[in-house]
């Protein structure tokens, strides 16, 4: 089964690295995708899985706030946040995270490669190495990340994640390469 031309290895991406439409006002670095790390991402023939935008599902595009664009970006990803984090968006965020776990169990069972998961850095829902809170950049995960971690755990299973950030390509491109296991360039 499967025996035909795909790769069967897949990586799971935040939504925005393929769609910064998604993004909060003022904070989108390309129109439309984060080009380099998609055109690497293609080059390593790896099936790219969009994570559903958890702040577009629970705040909408403008982020309950039409003026936050004005905003500091620090203090509103911490605005952010503390939106995200009310029960109701939580319930939200487990259920999105429930969901995209099931899927991956049933690449797994068939015996796909689950390379990873690519978050996107400072972002208070989808940020892996670090994140906002109270008005600052911190280490630490998003939240919709932490969710989506412990549902990976309680179904046990591993998976590799890293963050990346449309604003630093080059550090970007290198974790990207690594999360494939590989060198850039080769
Ligand atoms: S980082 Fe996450 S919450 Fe923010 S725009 Fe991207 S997918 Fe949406």
């Amino acid at each position: 089964m499967f025996n035909d031309k795909r790769s069967k290895k897949i990586i799971l991406v935040a939504h925005c690295l393929l769609n910064q439409n998604s993004i909060s006002d003022n904070t989108a670095d390309f129109p439309s995708q984060f080009e380099e790390a998609v055109t690497l991402l293609m080059s390593y023939q790896v099936g790219i899985i969009q994570l559903p935008c958890p702040e577009l599902a629970c705040l909408g595009l403008d982020r309950k706030d039409k003026a936050g664009g004005k905003r500091e970006i620090l203090k509103e990803n911490s605005r952010i946040r503390n939106l995200m984090q009310k029960e109701e968006n939580i319930t939200i965020l487990k259920s999105m995270a429930r969901e995209q776990v099931k899927q991956i169990e049933d690449y797994k069972k068939h015996a796909f490669g689950v390379v990873g998961l690519i978050g996107m850095n400072r972002s208070p829902s989808c940020g892996i190495d670090t994140t906002s809170k109270d008005g600052k950049e911190m280490k630490g995960k998003g939240i919709f990340m932490e969710i989506l971690e412990n549902e990976f755990k309680r179904k046990n299973i591993e998976i590799k994640m890293i963050g990346v950030e449309t604003s630093s390509i080059e550090d970007s491109l290198e974790r990207v390469s690594g999360i494939i296991g590989k060198e850039r360039g080769k």
